[in-house]
C-alpha cells in the first residue's frame, strides 16, 4: 500500500498529516529520539521533497546510509568531433550547442536522455557522472524506516532525484527494498509529496494506490486543491481530503469536494495548540493524543477504498 501524501498548495500541513500517519500507523511510539528502534517494521516514510525535506525534523530519523546520485551527461572529446551539429539537433532542451569549431554542454540543463551520445556519427560523445544530491536512509525511534532525497543547492532538476530515490534498494537485511518494486517488502508506503502540482508532484506521486490531498478552507487552498485533483485523476488514482484549519466558515471548499466526489477523510480544526506545537517540531498525535485514533481510522478507510477500487 503507497499512499502519496500531496497538498497542492505549500504551507497546508502536508508534513505534519504525513508524519503522524506513519506514527499512528506504527502505533504512536513516543520513543525518546536518542534511541534507535530494534526490528525495523515494513513502513517506510519517504520523504520526496527533495528541496526542502523537513519530515526529518518531526521523525528524528538516524542516518545509517547515504549514496549521492545524479545523472549521466555528455562529454565531447574533441579530437574525434566535426562540428557536425547533429548533437544539438537532437537534443530536446538545449543543453548542447556547437559552434564554429567548439561544442557547449550545459549540464543543469542536461536530462541524461542519452540521444546525443547515440547520434554522434563519430562516436566523439562520452557520458559521465554528474552529481545533483544525494539518499539518505535510517530508522527512526518510532520503529520503521525513514528515506529522503536532498537535491544540492543550486539544482534545477528534483525529478531525477525522486526517480533515483524511488529506484534506491537500501538493502535491508539483504532484501530488495526498493520502493517501486519493493511492495513485496514495504506493507506501507507514506510518500510526503513536493508541494505544487508540477513534474516532482507528478514524479512523486506516481504509482501510489492512495493519494491523500491535504488543503485548508481558503480560495488559495480550493484553487490548488482543483489542480492537484486533475493531477491525481490524471493518473488515475483515487484520493481523499484532509481539510487542515478547519474552522474557518469558508464553504466553498466542502461544495467543492462534494461536487468533485472527492471524501473527506479528515478535519483538523484551527487550533492554537496545534500551531505552536508543530512549530517546537512536535508531531500533531504527540500535541493531540486523540488524533492517533483519528489517523488510525482513516488509514483503515483508505485500505477499504483501494480494496474498493481495485476490485
Ligand atoms: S554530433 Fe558528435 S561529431 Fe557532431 S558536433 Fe556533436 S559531438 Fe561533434
Ligand atoms: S543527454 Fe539528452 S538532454 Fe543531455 S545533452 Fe544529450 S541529448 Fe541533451
Amino acid at each position: 500500500m503507497r499512499i502519496a501524501v500531496a497538498s497542492g498548495k505549500g504551507g497546508t500541513g502536508k508534513t505534519t498529516i504525513a508524519t503522524s500517519l506513519a506514527l499512528s500507523i506504527a502505533g504512536g511510539d513516543q520513543a525518546d529520539d536518542s534511541e534507535v528502534a530494534g526490528p525495523i517494521s515494513r513502513l517506510l516514510f519517504l520523504d520526496c521533497d527533495v528541496e526542502a525535506p523537513n519530515a526529518h525534523l518531526f521523525l528524528n530519523p538516524h542516518f545509517r546510509e547515504r549514496v549521492e546520485v545524479g545523472l549521466l551527461v555528455p562529454e565531447v572529446d574533441e579530437s574525434l568531433c566535426t562540428y557536425c551539429r547533429r548533437c544539438a539537433e537532437v537534443c530536446e532542451y538545449n543543453a548542447i550547442a556547437v559552434a564554429e569549431e567548439c561544442v557547449l554542454i550545459f549540464p543543469e540543463l542536461c536530462h541524461g536522455c542519452g540521444s546525443c551520445t547515440l547520434n554522434c556519427p563519430e562516436g566523439a560523445i562520452s557520458e559521465v557522472p554528474r552529481v545533483m544530491g544525494v539518499l539518505e536512509a535510517g530508522p527512526t525511534p518510532h520503529g520503521f524506516q525513514f528515506a529522503r532525497g536532498l537535491m544540492n543547492v543550486g539544482e534545477a532538476m528534483a525529478v531525477p532525484i525522486i526517480r533515483a530515490l524511488k529506484k534506491w534498494d537500501m538493502g535491508l537485511d539483504g532484501e530488495n527494498t526498493q520502493v517501486e518494486e519493493g511492495s513485496v517488502f514495504w506493507e506501507t508506503i507514506i510518500v510526503d509529496v513536493p508541494p505544487g502540482t508540477t513534474c516532482p508532484v507528478v514524479e512523486a506521486v506516481r504509482g501510489a494506490d492512495f493519494a491523500l490531498l491535504v488543503t485548508e478552507p481558503t480560495p488559495f487552498g480550493l484553487h490548488d486543491l482543483r489542480l492537484m485533483v486533475e493531477v491525481v485523476s490524471e493518473l488515475g488514482i483515487p484520493a481523499g481530503v484532509v481539510i487542515n484549519r478547519d474552522g474557518t466558515g469558508y464553504e466553498e471548499m466542502e461544495r467543492f469536494c462534494k461536487e468533485a466526489d472527492l471524501p473527506v477523510m479528515l478535519r483538523i480544526p484551527l487550533e492554537q495548540r496545534i500551531a505552536e506545537g508543530t512549530a517546537r517540531r512536535k508531531p500533531l498525535i504527540f500535541i493531540c493524543p486523540e488524533y492517533e485514533k483519528y489517523l488510525r481510522e482513516m488509514y483503515e478507510r483508505i485500505i477499504e477504498i483501494v480494496k474498493g477500487a481495485v476490485r
